[in-house]
């Protein structure tokens, strides 16, 4: 019951703040408890709107940034979407319940992070996520072209790999940087258009087309 005052406190402070726009990802955020995401001592604090520690050196994001992506990528319900970082698996299951008839591939590098992510859509019943563990950073082209790919980790560049995956009039939403960096929109509708929607924070990608380990 507190959890779902919360809950709603959050989501009311979400609109209130102008992050919060359409009703589906208003809706998609409500469905999913974003306290399953996290390890037991981060509980209390899953309604606060900051990231969280998940282990690993990694992050949940927070739910303004959650709320930021989902918003721009305008996914419908049939959208066949690319994400890459799955972490536990919280911004999978909110874009899975807007892209209801669709489906979300996400991949994760860690794989404890990706079995925890497997093991929260199955107690959730979502059935619409394809789990992969390996290096998003080349995107994933065994499955593309998608309508829309976003990637949950700061990338040194747009890489090219991730634009050729799109589909015609497909979009690709990248924060570029280290830790610190500029949240980009490529839309790909007769050539490629590019816009700056301003700073974030994320982790570190690594990968081929990201970071070092180090
Ligand atoms: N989507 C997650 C959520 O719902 O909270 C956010 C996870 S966290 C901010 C970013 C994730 O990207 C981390 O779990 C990290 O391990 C992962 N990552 C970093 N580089 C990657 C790569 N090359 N391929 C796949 N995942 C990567």
């Amino acid at each position: 019951m507190f959890i779902f005052v919360e809950k709603e406190e959050l989501i009311k402070k979400l609109i209130r703040e102008g992050y919060l726009k359409s009703e589906k990802v208003i809706d998609a955020m409500r469905s999913i408890p974003r306290e399953i995401f996290v390890p037991k001592r981060q509980r209390k604090f899953a309604y606060e709107d900051i990231p969280l520690d998940i282990g690993h050196g990694q992050t949940i994001s927070a739910p303004h940034m959650v709320a930021i992506m989902l918003e721009a990528l305008n996914l419908d319900e049939k959208s066949k979407v690319l994400e890459i970082g799955t972490g536990t698996g919280y911004h999978a299951c909110v874009a899975s319940k807007i892209a209801k008839n669709g489906k979300i591939f996400t991949i994760e590098r860690i794989k404890e992070l990706a079995e925890k992510a497997k093991e929260n859509f199955k107690n959730l019943k979502i059935k619409n996520i394809v789990s992969i563990i390996g290096d998003g950073s080349v995107g994933l082209p065994e499955y593309a072209p998608y309508t829309h790919i976003y990637v949950t980790c700061s990338s040194p560049s747009i890489p090219d790999v991730l634009i050729k995956q799109l589909d015609e009039g497909g979009k690709l939403l990248i924060p570029v940087g280290r830790i610190y960096g500029d949240l980009w929109l490529i839309e790909k509708k007769n050539g490629i258009v590019k816009k700056n929607l301003g700073g974030c924070a994320f982790v570190p990608m690594i990968g081929r087309e990201g970071y070092n380990e180090d």
